[in-house]
């Protein structure tokens, strides 16, 4: 532990809570930088999953509908409103929950947008309401929700790893769909095990399979033995991963490039993210939400006599997170790759074929997302190890490329990007328009795009006609921008946010493409803007222009 810095340069740098260190100029850094924290912020999560369901709401029906408060409350009593009349059997519950909270902090139900409690905190404390899921799937009676460890491993390329194992956090009170009466019961409604660990029916157990915090795995296991589809379950999941991670790395790449800008020196980044996720009856997978520092305690409180508590060992938590952090250490291990490359030398010399990849469970057809392998013993998702791992027991190894990985359990950590990239490149979109964005962002260091960068913008890549004056693109700056800017969070900084210049280049592809669904819009005006803008670099190329 270094809780004063350290000069000497690492391989790895392991921070609590966040990073914001200038001085690492190499290795790796177990946080990114600054933003993650504010990126999986309830109201950012839910705009950066809004914008996706704008362009792809098939693909992202896995997220509540949510309304930003305050700013959206006339939105959504209008919208809640219009529901209500063409379906009047609707009877919906709304979950509140402030911005920036956690452990469910804050946190209630409403049965109707009127109920919301404006006296002075929305203002002051914003939030995001939405859509309460009535029906979750119930075991034992109870509510419960999935803790699953996401290492985002690399973001430029993208490289995702799930964890084979999660946590499942029980409520504590029988669930009953939500009434008027029981709308204030948390240990009914809230999974939270900060919570529930107050209820005096919270059960500590030594077990990974009883009690209010268990194994994920412990709970596919009884799904399966009820003939449920754990297959395609974690298909789904693993989809929902992939794309909640694909809605935010547009947002996180505006901030890596300004704390670590290109060709300058500085480390690479990965970072360990907690996504909760709730089951629903029909075993659809919904995203809670995305923790950006999950508590990884493998230990509980104790009180043993009033006021008096001591820390004792939780197998649950032990069992799910020490494989977590190991194998992210094993994952961005620096030696590994050199070992891998002296062994596969070594070996491709005497003629050993090296191979691995994932064994099938059955070789039924494969569910429509990606297609997953289960271990046999438990449906948790399993592995068959990397060339590395796999070399024949038969084959001795020769001293120098001995792994020190020899005597670990197979990884935990499963790749699913960019091993599934190809059914998700397409959802890719605003990638592409923030690495526009970063074009023109100019100075390094900001994350605001300045009047002058947006002009740039639209000039070079030739958006501007008679239809559409340099002097409307100023208008168009001007408003959108104003509005983010009254709205937005972060006050650091003037000028145009990404979010704010997603907004106008959404506007921008509408007016020049009318007639096309908003996605295909999107991608024309992209494809357009790339196509200007590489003839722009070629010419530059050509004359020297640098
Ligand atoms: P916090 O960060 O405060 O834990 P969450 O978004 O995780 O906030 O919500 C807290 C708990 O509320 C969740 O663990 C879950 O049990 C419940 N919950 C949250 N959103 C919904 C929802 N849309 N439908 C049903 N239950 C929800």
């Amino acid at each position: 532990q270094f809780p004063f810095g350290r000069r000497l340069p690492c391989d790895i740098y392991w921070h609590g809570v966040s990073f914001h260190d200038n001085n690492i100029f190499s290795g790796q850094v177990n946080k990114f930088p600054g933003s993650m924290m504010e990126t999986v912020r309830k109201i950012t999560l839910s705009r950066a999953m809004r914008t996706m369901q704008d362009l792809f709401p098939l693909e992202y029906n896995f997220y509540p509908r949510s309304w930003i408060l305050p700013e959206e409350l006339p939105l959504f009593v209008a919208e809640v409103r219009v529901m209500k009349d063409s379906d009047p059997s609707w009877k919906p519950t709304f979950i509140v929950k402030p911005d920036g909270g956690c452990q469910g902090d804050g946190i209630y139900l409403i049965k109707d947008p009127s109920d919301i409690r404006l006296t002075g905190s929305i203002h002051s404390r914003p939030a995001v309401v939405q859509e309460y899921i009535c029906k979750p799937l119930l075991v034992d009676k109870l509510k419960f929700d999935i803790r699953l460890y996401v290492l985002l491993k690399s973001l430029e390329p993208l490289e995702i790893y799930i964890a084979k194992d999660g946590l499942s956090r029980f409520c504590t009170e029988p669930y009953q769909e939500p009434t008027l009466k029981n709308l204030h019961q948390v240990f009914m409604h809230l999974t939270n095990y900060s919570l529930n660990i107050h209820s005096e029916n919270f059960i500590h157990s030594d077990s990974v399979n009883t009690g209010s915090k268990r194994t994920f795995s412990s709970i596919l296991c009884r799904l399966s033995s009820r003939g449920a589809d754990v297959k395609k379950l974690w298909s789904d999941i693993i989809s929902l991963v992939i794309k909640t991670i694909i809605a935010l790395t547009p947002e996180l790449k505006v901030y890596y490039q300004s704390d670590i800008p290109s060709g300058k020196p500085g480390p690479t980044c990965f970072q360990i993210l907690g996504f909760d996720i709730l089951l629903m009856k029909n075993l659809k997978p919904i995203l809670l939400e995305v923790n950006a520092n999950p508590s990884m305690r493998i230990e509980h409180e104790q009180e043993l006599s009033p006021g008096v508590f001591e820390n004792v060992p939780s197998p649950v938590d032990e069992e799910v997170k020490v494989a977590v952090i190991r194998d992210t250490l094993r994952l961005v291990d620096p030696q590994k790759k050199k070992r891998k490359d002296a062994q596969s030398r070594c070996f491709v010399a005497r003629g050993v074929r090296v191979g691995g990849g994932w064994r099938g469970l059955s070789s039924a057809p494969s569910p429509p997302g990606p297609s997953v392998m289960l271990c046999r013993r438990c449906p948790r998702l399993e592995h068959v190890p990397e060339s590395s791992e796999s070399l024949p027991d038969a084959v001795p190894e020769p001293e120098a490329a001995r792994s020190p990985e020899a005597g670990l359990p197979s990884l935990c950590l499963k790749q699913v990007f960019p091993k599934y990239a190809k059914q998700f490149s397409y959802l890719r979109l605003v990638d592409r328009v923030a690495a526009l964005f970063i074009r023109f962002l100019g100075v390094k260091g900001t994350t605001k795009l300045g009047p002058t960068g947006f002009r740039t913008f639209v000039r070079n890549c030739k958006l501007s006609n008679s239809n559409f004056s340099m002097a409307a693109v100023d208008i168009l700056y001007i408003d959108i921008t104003r509005r983010w800017n009254s709205m937005g969070i972060d006050h650091k900084e003037s000028g145009m946010c990404l979010q704010a210049f997603v907004e106008a280049f959404f506007c921008l592809a509408q007016k020049k493409y009318k007639s096309l669904p908003l996605h295909e819009q999107v991608l024309s005006l992209i494809e357009f803007c790339e196509c200007h803008l590489a003839a722009l670099d070629e010419k530059r190329l050509v004359w020297g222009w640098g």
